[in-house]
């Protein structure tokens, strides 16, 4: 099953995907069956259920629809770093043993087609392609073999990072929180549909049409089933939790010279199976101007 969040006019909508065709209610519709996080936490047959209600939905058209994050206010958004040993060489650090864990805030966040911002402070601006696990039941002390019974879906993240800021003090979060840098979606994909833990797709990220990253998801040091293992071993997981899972290597800082996104650029990043997650980079300033025109 696939679900796509988005709004139309003031309302917020869900959309499922059948034979090729979204089709979606907003809120205050008889039907309406709850945003995708709703769902997610009511368990059971709630997605299902709510798949079949839209089944005879209007169809909804993307391009008529402002598409929302997946989940735009999960509980956690819990990021991963150095999870890819030729990204952790390219950054200057041994690949370490234990996840290296950083948080990100839903102020940050934008959905599929929004403009990723880069700010007036810095022009470092870099894309991070990565695969989101999205949590469907409670987990706390998990272990790795029913880990993946705890994972309900997956999504595309770009994990767009202000380099200078992320590397002034030890802790990453201020070069990981700019506001209108963290893409997600473009919609979700319920884990039945996939390989167990996305393994062996195909990530690649695109900056104006030329790959900048192309990986397996099995290259990943911690793969989707520990990294659940490992997270519940000391904080409760919930369901709608988003577990950002980390970039292969290519990113435009450690290139020579280095690559960063500036105003006009498009960035893509796809997952075999999942979808592609498309944004245009604006600077701070002209989308300011974009917005009052
Ligand atoms: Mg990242």
């Amino acid at each position: 099953m696939r679900f796509m969040s988005y709004k139309s006019g003031r309302k917020f909508g869900i959309a499922a995907q059948r034979e090729g065709q979204w089709r979606g209610l907003t809120e205050g519709s008889s039907d309406y069956p709850g945003t995708l996080l709703s769902l997610i936490q009511a368990g059971g047959e709630a997605l299902s259920k709510a798949e079949a209600m839209l089944a005879d939905a209007p169809t909804i058209s993307l391009e008529a629809v402002e598409m929302l994050p997946p989940i735009a206010n999960p509980e956690k958004i819990v990021c991963v770093g150095l999870n890819y040993r030729d990204h952790s060489t390219e950054s200057g650090f041994k690949q370490p043993d234990f996840p290296t864990i950083f948080g990100r805030f839903n102020s940050s966040l934008i959905a599929h087609g929004d403009p990723m911002v880069r700010p007036e402070v810095s022009d470092q601006l870099d894309y991070e392609g990565e695969l989101v696990a999205i949590i469907g039941k409670t987990a706390r002390d998990v272990a790795e073999s029913d880990s993946l019974d705890h994972v309900i879906g997956y999504s595309i993240f770009n994990d767009g990072s202000i380099r200078d800021y992320q590397f002034k003090a030890p802790q990453w979060t201020p070069g990981k929180n700019f506001d209108d840098t963290g893409a997600f979606g473009p919609w979700f994909v319920t884990a039945e549909e996939l390989p167990a833990g996305c393994e062996g797709l195909r990530l690649t990220t695109r900056l104006n049409g030329q790959i900048v990253q192309d990986a397996s998801i099995s290259d990943m040091v911690f793969s989707v089933a520990k990294l659940v293992s490992i997270l519940s071993s000391f904080m409760t997981l919930v369901p709608g939790d988003v577990i950002v899972t980390g970039t292969p290597s290519g990113v435009g800082a450690a290139r020579k010279p280095p690559l960063f996104m500036r105003d006009g650029d498009v960035c893509e990043v796809e997952i075999e199976g999942i979808g592609k997650l498309v944004n245009p980079i604006h600077d701070r300033i002209s989308s300011a101007k974009s917005r009052v025109a």
